[in-house]
């Protein structure tokens, strides 16, 4: 399988999806998972993975798809590639992603964007980001599964443009110790998968506490997997009216319908509901994920890590660190850590960044009540519309990209599981998804109304 994987990674070049390729370790992984072979072999024993670029891997570069972690190569393991690697599974390489994990369509990265393996009239697509070189490898069957990461949609949208499965785990399910962090308080990673079935064996393997984290939660993680039984009688599915946007493209209005009727049919009950601030979601989040941004990426002062640019004699440690970022940071992310702090500058900070925080309780809130009123999981669409085409955004507006976080970013707000299935065609024939969102820690029931979805 690894050397079938290997091939196939080769022969996908064309994607741009791997980064840095590590045959060496698949093989020796691949070799040592032959001798475990047997009944007791864990989960995931020979199982070849692509690790999104943001992991750090002990001795292989991680650069966040960034100039300024050029040639960094991490002392440590992240816990979730550890746990991978624990469970048995073999990495294939590293993968593309936006800068930083900023971005809705791989371009922000700094090996250029991956490809969508989907094509539309010879059309180059987007695979959708920041996961998106994770998206396209598991869609062009390069790798069996990938690990992505999500803060306001990226692990959900790529899947989506792809036509993979992509689950945002609860915030706190999973470790984020070793992950490069772009928001600390809405990053959670996942598993990007082909089926329903592989997220849910990949994420057991992925889940659980970590002390190293200290919002990782201490909870027993369920056997996901046994949750798939198909059967979800007498649950209630919950269809916010407020993310019935203007202008939605027919066939997504549509998808929407045949996912409340497949729901139905499985014996679901299927009730309106409202969750009246989602209009507020996308400021909120461009307001607190830049400033958490902002304050986290002050760490790349060309000291500690990667890049340093070269100094002119008479140059101190403020052109260094000017020099540096200029140079190291990418037009988005410098975009970010502008926006940043500037909300949370001493005069902005109650009218920006408390703001959006006070806000972002009430986004929450919408949930809890919903979920008191006894809705099991909420059915939306996971994006406005399906893949678009590579540089088409180039002339946009920022703000143009950030819409397409419409349905995504509330869920990270709220720190709630979110699941992206692919339900369908549009007219070109490019992969629609559905996204089904959870009652915290309960992404075992997630799983299984995505199964039905499937
Ligand atoms: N597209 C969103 C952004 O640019 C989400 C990114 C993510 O989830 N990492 O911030």
């Amino acid at each position: 399988l690894t050397m079938a994987c290997l091939t196939a990674m080769d022969a996908g070049d064309g994607l741009n999806a791997f980064v840095h390729k590590t045959p060496e370790i698949a093989l020796d992984q691949a070799r040592a998972a032959d001798a475990r072979r047997g009944a007791d072999a864990p989960d995931l024993n020979g199982i070849p993975l692509g690790i999104k670029d943001l992991f750090c891997t002990k001795g292989v570069p991680s650069q966040a798809a960034s100039n300024i972690l050029r040639g960094f190569r991490p002392e440590y393991e992240s816990t979730v590639t550890a746990k991978l690697f624990d469970a048995g599974a073999v990495m294939l390489g590293k993968l593309n992603m936006d800068e930083f994990a900023m971005g809705s369509s791989n371009e922000s990265s700094c090996y250029g964007p991956a490809v969508n393996p989907w094509k539309s009239d010879d059309r180059e697509l987007t695979p959708g980001g920041s996961s998106g070189g994770s998206a396209a490898a598991v869609a062009a069957d390069l790798c069996l599964a990938a690990t992505g990461t999500d803060t306001g949609g990226s692990i959900r949208q790529p899947a989506a443009f792809t036509g993979i499965v992509g689950i945002k785990p609860t915030y706190g399910r999973v470790s984020r110790w070793g992950i490069v962090a772009f928001a600390s308080s809405l990053d959670q990673a996942g598993p990007m998968t082909k089926t329903v079935r592989d997220a849910a064996i990949m994420l057991g393997a992925m889940a659980g506490h970590d002390a190293k984290d200290s919002t990782s939660a201490d909870l027993a993680v369920p056997d996901f997997e046994a949750a798939l039984t198909g059967d979800i009688r007498g649950k209630k599915i919950g269809i916010p009216r407020e993310y019935r946007m203007d202008g939605m493209p027919a066939a997504i209005d549509k998808l929407w319908a045949d996912g409340c009727a497949m729901l139905k049919d499985a014996g679901a009950e299927i009730v309106d509901i409202s969750l009246p601030h989602t209009k507020y979601a996308l400021p909120t989040y461009y307001v607190i994920a830049p400033a958490e941004a902002s304050s986290n990426l002050a760490r790349y002062d060309g000291v500690r890590y990667g890049h340093r640019a070269k100094l002119a004699q008479g140059d101190g440690i403020t052109e260094m660190y000017e020099k540096t970022r200029a140079e190291g940071f990418g037009a988005e992310v410098q975009r970010r850590v502008m926006i940043g702090t500037y909300v949370l500058s001493a005069g902005f900070y109650d009218a920006y960044y408390n703001r959006a925080r006070k806000v972002r309780a009430l986004i929450k809130r919408d949930f809890e009540q919903a979920f008191a009123a006894g809705v099991d999981a909420i059915l939306t669409p996971a994006t406005p519309s399906a893949a678009f085409g590579l540089g088409e955004m180039a002339n946009a507006s920022p703000v143009e990209m950030y819409l397409n976080d419409v349905f995504t970013v509330t869920v990270n707000l709220a720190g709630l599981p979110g699941i992206a299935v692919p339900v369908g065609l549009d007219a070109d024939g490019l992969p629609l998804g559905l996204q089904l969102i959870g009652r915290p820690w309960d992404e075992a029931g997630l799983l299984n109304h995505a199964y039905v979805l499937e």
